[in-house]
Parts: C-alpha cells; structure tokens; sequence
C-alpha cells in the first residue's frame, strides 16, 4: 500500500538534449510520459513542477570550478572543455546545459525533500538518475549527478544512513565515487561486467573506502544475464544487505539498459523483469524504511520499445497501483508514435515473460559465470557488514 505518491515534472526536464543523433533522446521521457497519462497512472500521482537547483546545492556535490565550466559550455556549446568531460565524444555541449540540468537536480532534490519531510511516501523523477557524474567532470550523458545532490540533500538534512540502489545497466560510479568514504551512505549497483562495458569499474572488490568498509556493494553480471539470472543475483544480495545497514531513506536508480533491445549494452532483461525488479525495490522500501523511497530515471535507449513501459510501470508502483503485464498499449499513444516515427510499437506492457528465477537459498553453481560473480559480491562484502556470505 502507497500513501500519497509524488512525481517531480514538467516539460522543461526534456530540455536536456544532447541533440540530434545522440542515444538520449529526451523523446524517452516525453513519450514515457505520455503513456503514464494514457494509462491513467498520472491521474494517481500528485505531479509538481521541477525546482532548479542553485550553485549552492549544486556545490555541495560538484566543484566550483566544474559549475563554471558547466556554464561556460552551455555559452559556447562549440568549444569542447575535455579536462571536464564537455565537449567528449558522448556528452557534448547543449546550450542552456547548465540551467536544464540543474532543474533535473532540483526535480530529484524536490522527491527526496517530500519523502524526507513526510509529504508523501515514495517520490519519483524519471528525468534524474544521471549516476556517472563526477564532482569535476561530466562522464556518459551525465552533467550533474542528480542522485549524488539529492543523497548528500538528505544528509544535510538529518538523515544518518540513506542507501541507494543502481540497477541501470552501466555500473553506478558517479555515486560510488561521492560516497566511497562516507559510513553514512550504502551504494549498491547491479550491471554489466566492467570487463566488457563501460564505465569499466564496479567488481565485487570495490566494497568501500576506510571508514566506510561494507559500504559499497557491486554486482558485475555477465554479458547476456537475463531475467532470471539478474533476478537471482538481486535477490542474493540487494535485500540482505539493504537491511543491514538499516537505511532511513531509500534512493533507487532505475536505467533501463539492461533490456535485451536496448542498443548500448549486453544483457537480455524484458519489461517483466525489469517490472519485477522495480516491484521488489517498492517492497523493500516498505520492509526497511516505513515506505520512504525516491526512484529516479536512468539510462534506457530503447526509446519507444522500452523505456516509456519500463518506467511506466515504475510510476504505477510508485502511484500504488501497479499495471497489469496484460494491459494493451494504449491506442492513441501507438498512433502518435507510428505517425511521429514511422514505428510499429508494442501492443502490451509486457514482453510475455514471467519474471521467474532460481533463488541462491536453492545451492551455487561455479560452473557458470552469473554464479561466480553473485558469490565473489557476496564473499567481498557481506563479512563487512556483519552478514554471513554462506547460505
Ligand atoms: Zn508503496
Ligand atoms: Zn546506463
């Protein structure tokens, strides 16, 4: 059950546009969007205007000097700035980059404030979720982290232990590097194997700086994981050490990349389970923190096939009302996406999967690979915290 559940948005957030031709399109958003309100989830959820964040917030995460070089390239969007990541191959500059992406910042600070102060339960902004930023650098799509600001938000504001959960496809090293040496806050991230994707960090090794060993938390899964794979490594490890570090606040990253359709990575996810994940993570939410959880967006590629019913029915869940797998695609919506792209789109909210999967409690294979890298995640940190990496 959801008390009153918030969603941070207006149309400004899809300004953040890296322009034509670059892989994240701000359509994923708009059409996202649009299918929550087609589906009627809108109508569940109370939704308010993204707030931007100033400098000063912004700096409690980022450099000054990255702020300003922020800026500078939104002024001079031709002018490449590689010693901070603008102007790069991947993030190029965009005019007004500074302003946009402050507003996704302040839209995930906004979620975290309501939750924090008990306006609501569970607060979601699917234009946030940029976890590769870093305090001086921009670094794969990402200007601000959004997550970083809001999790350091909660922690200046009275909160002494907050977690966040990572499961976009791409390792979640923005957030871990913020946090590396903080005890205060657990970061755990599920993705590809840094062998063959980027960011190239995030194995089980990297379990946190001193002071703050345990606190870190990295599943490297294997090129091709699927539902049931990536379900099993979720649930040998997310839960229990979620609940034993005892978080007050649940913030959770929900890139959608790990789809078998999504065109930058290699895992083999559907909608189901990308589906079940999100319903687990609500469930957590409830068990650990009395409900107090802020889901962000991510990456996600897929722009019609994927992301608007991955994050649709993340919004469902947070609204408290999930959408039936069943559920046809809403015909208005496949129309505009047929006329707007020339795309057939999907004709349900699933990919006929069933979400089922093994669980570790069952016995290990080290045969395989997934089951090596669950128990090499287990073994590294679980002592840490407290936790017995056998079953
Ligand atoms: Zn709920
Ligand atoms: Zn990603």
């Amino acid at each position: 059950m959801s008390g009153e559940a918030l969603l941070v948005f207006d149309d400004g957030l899809t300004a953040y546009d890296f322009g034509r031709g670059h892989p994240m399109s701000p359509i994923r958003v708009e059409l996202t969007i649009k299918l929550a309100r087609a589906l009627g989830v809108l109508d569940q959820l109370k939704v308010v205007p993204a707030p931007t964040a100033d400098d000063a917030l912004l700096e409690t995460v980022h450099t000054p000097e990255y702020v300003a070089a922020v800026k500078s390239a939104g002024e001079h969007p031709d002018e490449a700035d590689p010693v901070h990541g603008l102007g790069t191959s991947d993030t190029y500059c965009f005019p007004r980059m500074h302003e946009v992406s402050a507003q996704i910042v302040g839209a995930s600070v906004e979620a975290a404030r309501a939750v924090w102060e008990g306006d609501v339960l569970h607060a979601a902004n699917i234009a946030g979720g940029l976890h590769h930023a870093m305090p001086n650098q921009a670094s794969g799509f990402c200007v601000y982290n959004d997550p970083a600001i809001a999790i350091q938000w909660l922690l200046d504001h009275g909160a002494e232990r907050v977690a966040y959960v990572d499961v976009d496809v791409h390792h979640g090293d923005g957030v871990q590097t913020v946090f590396y040496n903080d005890p205060r806050v657990l970061t755990v991230s599920l993705h590809e194997s840094p062998t063959t994707l980027f960011p190239g960090t995030g194995s089980a090794g990297e379990t946190g700086g001193p002071g703050a060993e345990g606190t870190a938390v990295n599943v490297a899964l294997p090129p091709g994981t699927g539902d049931a794979g990536w379900l099993r490594a979720f649930h040998a490890v997310v839960p229990d050490v979620v609940r034993a570090f005892r978080p007050q606040v649940l913030v959770t990253q929900h890139g959608c990349d790990s789809h078998v359709e999504d065109p930058l990575a290699h895992l083999t996810k559907t909608i189901d389970g990308q589906r079940a994940a999100y319903a687990a993570l609500h469930d957590l939410a409830h068990e650990v923190t009395d409900g107090k959880w802020v889901a962000t967006g991510g990456g996600g590629y897929a722009i019609i096939d994927v992301v608007p019913r991955a994050w649709t029915h993340l919004l469902a869940i947070v609204a408290g009302d999930p959408i039936d797998p069943l559920t046809p695609v809403p015909e208005g919506w496949r129309e505009e996406v047929q006329i707007r792209f020339g795309r057939v789109a999907p004709m349900r909210m699933t990919d006929g999967q069933d979400a089922k999967y093994v669980d570790w409690s069952t016995g290990y294979n080290p045969n395989t690979w997934l089951d090596r890298s669950i128990k090499a995640t287990r073994d590294a940190s679980f002592p840490l915290l407290g936790l017995d990496s056998t079953y």
